[in-house]
């Protein structure tokens, strides 16, 4: 038995067979063929071309069945490419000059798909990735080395990887995925979030994690220590299986009694607590657990599912489907959030936390901006939308974002298409800049919501996915907490209402100090909702109101962290359990 160390992202044990994930691309070295081995070797690459285009289609049926369409579609590209006859015609030449089969597809692909994409003027250059990925499938055919996608997973598995790109994280079943862990990646990052969204329980940033690893080797993901377990002893595994069995009925007495959607502390303060989506299939636990409507919807998932932009209509249909599925209740869509560690393939950029991400990346492609307000601005005649820009550091991007939204209601006006004209504008305070000049930006929108990942990594100037740094993280450092009380007073002097939907929000201490601070909502993975409706309704504002104003006068995140468990468990005993639990600064 082997016990690796790592951050827990996920909470929750996950017991199963290892399923090793690797996107290596195979190393090529060149080699001469023989004058009479040309014949055969065309023949090798036409048959390897034709099994990789079977196998595709194959992968495409089998997402298709397990996850819907949509998350298929990308596959078509690579079916297409497999299927080009220049492609092929330069594959038959190269190999008439002696190249291996290996060498002359890869050198076809060089010299056909991409200048494809060059005369594409860069709109296309998503598609870099689905080229990148069908010659790695084609090349390991060739070699004779296995390819493999998460969604070829068996029950009972648990993923084990350096990292997962992000079009293979939404590959994750939960149905058959029982753990997930990997050598980078830290507490927000995008793998942490789909996996909480999902539910599977995760620890990243597990440095040596696929290091001698055997493939279907027992492994324990332990999601409350942050621990893996490489071939645990029977006698782990029956421990654990207990654990879970206790886990599993806590949680449920927390579900047991659904949760009405309106939630109000002891002494009358009501406080929204919205969920956050990443995909529409999040909707259905999101009911379950009774939050009262989207607090953040994560465009850029359906962007990155896709490989590509969808069009207006695509986006318009998920759009109202979320819309009219919860009305009368809120669905926060927020525009497209690309950068950071959500890279649309193609546009990697050396510094992307604080290069070309969220609007910034949008101002340069307005078309692709307005096609997203167009369809964004037709679900709010659906429903109850709202819409929310990211990443907003300086006035004149508010400026430019509405000024867009304007024409694209123009455009919509003029095409006779409906839209509700008084559809609120939020922004998302994630940038110190903003923070500190809340009382500026408020001027310009109808609500703040605090996105506490982004403002904890800009502030401390940690990078949220570093495992090395991770101890740094922390949204319970002073500074972070001086400005959420200036974004949260700065509101309201504006009379506009002030939420948070980062990870903290979704915290037990996270939860009691965000209402004593004085937010309006809060907005969560869906299975931490029943947690932050029940501490709400057990505690009151005016007692919160104090332990936080105590908390800010700390001068260390630790410091800050012991006293409000001393703190809530001794003014709330009834809940002592959840502010106590060992993972009590992460959802339970
Ligand atoms: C945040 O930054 O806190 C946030 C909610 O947005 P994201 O995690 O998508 O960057
Ligand atoms: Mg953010």
């Amino acid at each position: 038995m082997k016990i690796l160390r790592g951050i827990a992202v996920s909470s929750g044990i996950g017991i199963g067979k290892a399923f090793l994930f690797t996107s290596k691309p195979p190393e090529l070295r060149r080699v001469r063929i023989p004058e009479k081995g040309i014949e055969g070797e065309k023949e090798r690459l036409a048959a390897v071309i034709s099994s990789t285009r079977k196998e595709l289609v194959e992968l495409q049926e089998k997402i298709s069945a397990s996850l819907g369409s949509e998350f298929a579609d990308f596959l078509e590209v690579q079916i297409q490419i497999l299927t080009d006859p220049a492609l092929l015609s330069v594959c038959s030449r190269n190999i008439g000059e002696a190249q291996s089969a290996e060498y002359a597809f890869s050198k076809a692909v060089a010299e056909i798909a991409r200048p494809l994409l060059d005369a594409s003027g860069g709109l296309f250059k998503e598609r870099l990735a689905d080229i990148e990925d069908v010659t790695n499938r084609v090349l390991r055919n060739l070699l004779s080395m296995p390819s493999v996608s998460i969604i070829d997973v068996e029950k009972n598995s648990v993923v084990l990887a350096h990292n997962i790109p992000p079009s293979e994280i939404v590959l994750l079943d939960p149905r058959k995925v029982q753990g997930v862990a990997t050598e980078i990646g830290g507490r927000t990052s995008h793998i942490a979030i789909i996996a909480k969204a999902f539910e599977i329980p995760a620890v990243l940033g597990v440095e040596n994690l696929c290091d001698n690893l055997e493939l279907l080797e027992d492994v324990v993901v332990d999601g409350q220590r942050g621990q893996v377990l490489l071939s645990p002893t029977k006698r782990r595994i029956s421990t654990y299986k207990e654990e879970l069995k206790e886990l599993r009925a806590f949680r449920k007495s927390l579900y047991s009694k659904q949760p009405p959607r309106v939630v109000i502390t002891l002494d009358e303060r009501k406080i929204d607590v919205s969920a956050n989506i990443e995909l529409t299939s999040e909707i259905y636990a999101l009911k379950r657990y009774g939050a009262h409507g989207v607090g953040l919807f994560r465009t850029e998932y359906i962007f990155l599912t896709k490989r590509r932009f969808p069009t207006e209509e695509e986006q318009y249909r998920i759009y109202s489907e979320a819309a009219s599925e919860l009305k009368p209740h809120p669905v926060i869509i927020r525009t497209l959030d690309i950068g950071g560690d959500k890279v649309l393939p193609g546009y990697e950029e050396a510094n992307p936390f604080l290069g070309w991400r969220a609007v910034r990346f949008l101002f340069d492609h307005e078309e692709i901006f307005l096609e997203q307000l167009r369809a964004i601005l037709r679900s709010s005649a659906h429903g109850n939308v709202k819409i929310m820009f990211p990443m907003i550091s300086a006035i004149s991007e508010i400026r430019f974002a509405k000024r867009l939204l304007e024409s694209a209601k123009e455009q919509l006006k003029e095409a006779g298409q409906k839209f509700d004209p008084e559809m609120e504008v939020g922004i998302m305070v994630e940038i110190p800049s903003a923070a500190l000049l809340a009382d500026k930006f408020a001027k310009h929108v109808d609500f703040f919501s605090i996105g506490t990942n982004d403002l904890t990594q800009y502030t401390l100037a940690v990078d949220r996915g570093n495992e090395k740094i991770s101890e740094l993280f922390n949204h319970y450092h002073p500074a972070v907490l001086q400005l959420i009380r200036r974004v949260i007073g700065a509101g309201h002097k504006a009379h506009i209402w002030v939420g948070v939907c980062g990870e903290m929000a979704a915290e037990p201490l996270g939860i009691a100090l965000l209402a004593g601070l004085g937010v309006d909502e809060l907005s969560m993975t869906p299975c931490a909702v029943p947690v932050a409706c029940r501490i709400i309704r057990n505690s009151r504002v005016d007692e919160l109101r104090k332990i936080a104003s105590k908390a800010l006068e700390y001068s260390t995140p630790t410091e800050v962290i012991r006293y409000l468990r001393r703190q809530l468990s001794r003014t709330y005993p009834d809940l002592a359990k959840v502010f106590l639990a060992r993972k009590s600064v992460c959802y339970l």
